[in-house]
């Protein structure tokens, strides 16, 4: 049986930091598939299909990554790829009592694991919400942001 992953999150924007935790959880996995959730709740700064079609981009040379978005619960769209696991990124204490909460009880309701991999360090204060405040300063980003083909 294929070990699939999905990463869900928001990515507004995909940063270095979401690309470290696909790149070091490779191994883990035959397949990951990155969710890019639509949370009607949530004010988003690019559109979702810009958002899917950028991190396509990104990895357009890694046929075991794949990208989609979804609008339904995060556990249903896992099943629906065929996936028994949840990757997320952990940098601080804070996502840690995020995560727990979410993960015992996506695990207790559907059986299906999260995989939690810690922030590398360089990357601990990288966040999306940190770029786009820096974005609409008009700041210069790029060095936040995964180039194409080369993740
Ligand atoms: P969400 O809105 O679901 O939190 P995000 O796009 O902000 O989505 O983040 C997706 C996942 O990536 C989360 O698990 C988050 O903790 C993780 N993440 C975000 N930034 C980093 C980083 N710099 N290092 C490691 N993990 C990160």
């Amino acid at each position: 049986m294929e070990r699939i992953a999905i990463f869900p999150g928001s990515f507004d924007p995909f940063t270095v930091g979401h690309a470290s935790v696909v790149r070091r959880a490779l191994p883990l996995f035959d397949k990951i598939i990155i969710g890019v959730g639509i949370n009607e709740n949530k004010r988003a700064l690019f559109p979702v299909e810009k958002r899917v079609e950028t991190i396509r981009r990104i990895y357009s040379r890694e046929p075991r990554i794949s990208v989609y978005s979804y609008d339904t619960l995060t556990t249903d769209f896992a099943r629906k790829m065929g996936a028994r696991f949840i990757l997320r990124g952990l940098r601080s204490v804070r996502d840690f009592e995020y995560e727990r909460d979410i993960a015992e009880m996506n695990s207790q309701i559907t059986g299906i694991e999260t995989v939690l991999l810690f922030t590398e360090h360089q990357y601990a204060c990288i966040s999306s919400s940190a770029i786009r405040e820096l974005i609409s300063y008009g700041k210069d980003v790029s060095e936040y942001l995964p180039k194409p083909d080369q993740p």
